[in-house]
């Protein structure tokens, strides 16, 4: 989508700080870090939120989890542990309208979240 600043990341349009990248997903640091390591996941194409998400979408989301995963030891946040988000829509606190996961660790998260 043009006007969509995550698929100007993929594009290579707007500069990021890549972690990981395969022929489905693209992860990089996040610009406004909330925790020491803070990891945005993206899919390669456009997909709004999880409001869109379907059972075609199943392998996609599996691949994004085990990369999660994979990244997290990577980064050393195995042991620690870590945590994944996802926010989907206005009162998730969605800003970015393309789907994506964030990676948070290196710090003691709070439970519930605010
Ligand atoms: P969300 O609020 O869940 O939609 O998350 C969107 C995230 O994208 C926020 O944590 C932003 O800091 C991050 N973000 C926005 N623009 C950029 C960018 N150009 N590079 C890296 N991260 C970004
Ligand atoms: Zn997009």
């Amino acid at each position: 989508m043009s006007d969509c600043i995550f698929c100007k990341i993929i594009s290579n349009e707007i500069p990021s700080k890549k972690v990981y990248e395969d022929e489905y997903i693209l992860a990089f640091y996040d610009i406004s870090p909330q925790a020491p390591t803070h990891v945005v996941i993206i899919p390669k194409f456009h997909i709004k939120s999880m409001n869109e998400i379907t059972k075609e979408h199943s392998n996609l989301l599996g691949h994004i989890h085990v990369s999660i995963k994979n990244i997290a030891n990577e980064l050393g946040l195995s042991e620690e542990g870590y945590r994944i988000v996802n926010n989907c829509g206005e009162l998730g606190g969605q800003t970015v309208d393309h789907l994506h996961f964030h990676l948070l660790g290196g710090r003691a998260l709070q439970w519930p979240p605010g």
